[in-house]
């Protein structure tokens, strides 16, 4: 008899791949062993093969590729009730009250974010800092936490005025450059990018962001992107966010805003478009034929209010697109599910087209083709030999998850975050049977009810609406 070799970690339930032939394997099992995926296939096999020091998951189980989230901004957890209903909101709420916050504070608000993302399955978030005197504290904050992120930091080289459309009669909306500060703000990029390896082979990878093109000049941008040519990092850009932010780059730049990217000749395989949702689809065709990738965040799109991107149009014309929770919701299945209702609303209901986004394409969006779109694929997003062991197990015990019939169908349409039970990243349990084991949620919750009250205070002269409960006493 063959002797069985030892493993750290042995994952047993229905086998989502998630890999580029959809396997599904029912009784089946992940072999796992310093941080890696040593094996994928049926139970027996694997049992016959390997011993593992634990075993996790069984016959009711569901084992998945950890979700990833395209897109956050992790100071924000304690704002996001603060701006529901309020619109512009992000230079009147959401950066006055990060200032407010102090360093601990941001700490607290990274690992609520995580905790929210952790437990709903989602094991790697790609973070743009708005403040950027907060990105050590969410740095060294990830760290301890054993997440996995992208990290892309940027800053502005310009102030842009935006015309009213009152103000138009006699104005237009312009920018002006702050000289030296694209080289000064890129070299501290480049310092970045030597401490967080772009590459991906630690936990936390660094990538390149130039926030907008509101506050990132063309000089900047192109720049920007040239190091992150240099380095093989991911570029990551807001586009096509807002009216005004269209607007603008017509005023200013001549031209839609992907349209000026791909004339500057920064868009490629490792470009990333967040949000887009205001692109025209000749726009999309740019992206699809450069390869680039889109971070669609179907809940922001309600805060936003700009519309909702026709993404499974555009994915079928090969634009990739990854999903994002962008601080909204902190869910990777709610995302996935709000993108099945969306998309469905714009176009199957319409349509009469019941295979116009099918839940093998949503899962994809939430994990293999969002790995590509932040260049990660050859790491993460799929449960395959060689890659690291990201995964999540999710318990089919619960009522409205029995009687499996369709493995993918049945976790995208029903599937909730009460079923992850288990969640691991690089092979280290993160979630231990619902349990954070890196994070003290009681300590978490106590800050959070400290600062949360404080931070609103900060802004609610700034709101439209008072931030007081109408309550309704017989
Ligand atoms: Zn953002």
């Amino acid at each position: 008899m063959t002797p069985t070799s030892p493993i750290d970690t042995m994952l047993m339930g229905t086998v989502i791949t998630c890999d580029a032939e959809r396997r599904v394997i029912t009784d089946g099992a992940v072999a796992i062993a310093g941080g890696s995926i040593l094996a994928v296939g049926k139970r027996e096999e694997l049992h016959l093969a390997y011993t593992a020091q634990r075993t996790i998951g069984g016959p009711r189980c569901t084992v998945m590729p950890g979700m990833i989230d395209c897109h956050s901004h992790l100071s924000q957890a304690l704002v996001r009730s603060l701006i529901a209903h309020e619109l512009p909101m992000i230079q009147r709420l959401y950066l006055p009250a990060e200032d407010a916050m102090s360093l601990n504070d941001v700490a607290t608000s990274v690992r609520l974010c995580v905790s929210q993302l952790l437990r709903s399955g989602v094991t790697c978030v790609a973070e743009t800092t708005a403040t950027q005197s907060h990105e050590e504290t969410i740095l060294a904050t990830l760290g301890e936490i054993g997440m996995r992120a992208i990290v892309a930091r940027g800053s502005s080289d310009q102030s842009c005025h935006h015309e009213s459309i009152y103000g138009q009669v006699s104005g237009t909306s312009s920018a002006t450059l702050r000289s030296g500060e694209a080289e000064r703000d890129l070299a501290h990029t480049a310092a970045f990018l030597d401490r967080y390896d772009p590459s991906g082979c630690s936990l936390i990878k660094g990538g390149v962001l130039a926030s907008h093109l509101t506050g990132s000049s063309p000089h900047y941008v192109r720049l920007a992107a040239q190091l992150a040519e240099e380095r093989g990092a991911s570029f990551q850009v807001h586009v096509a966010r807002d009216r005004e932010e269209i607007e603008f780059c017509l005023a200013v730049l001549g031209a839609r805003p992907l349209q000026v990217l791909a004339d500057l000749g920064v868009l490629g395989p490792r470009f990333l478009a967040i949000h887009g949702i205001l692109l025209t689809d000749v726009e999309a065709r740019l992206l699809a034929e450069s390869g680039g990738g889109l971070a669609h965040a179907p809940l922001e799109c309600l805060n936003i209010l700009n519309g909702v991107p026709p993404v499974a149009r555009w994915r079928r014309a090969g634009v990739n697109v990854g999903l994002g929770c962008d601080n909204a919701l902190n869910d990777g299945f709610e995302v996935m599910r709000a993108t099945m209702i969306q998309q469905g609303a714009l176009r199957a209901i319409p349509g009469y087209d019941p295979e116009h986004l099918p839940a093998e394409d949503i899962l994809d969006m939430a994990t293999s083709d969002a790995a590509r779109a932040i260049s990660w694929d050859h790491a993460i997003g799929s449960l395959e030999v060689g890659k690291q062991a990201d995964a999540v197990v999710i318990d089919r015990d619960s009522p409205h998850l029995m009687s499996q019939q369709h493995p993918v169908v049945d976790l995208v349409r029903y599937g909730t975050r009460n079923e992850v039970r288990w969640v691991l990243v690089r092979g280290r349990v993160l979630v231990d049977d619902r349990e954070l084991t890196t994070i003290d949620l009681d300590a978490v919750r106590s800050r959070a009810e400290e600062i949360a009250p404080r931070v609103a205070a900060v802004v609610s002269s700034r709101r439209y609406r008072s931030l007081s409960p109408s309550v309704n006493i017989d």
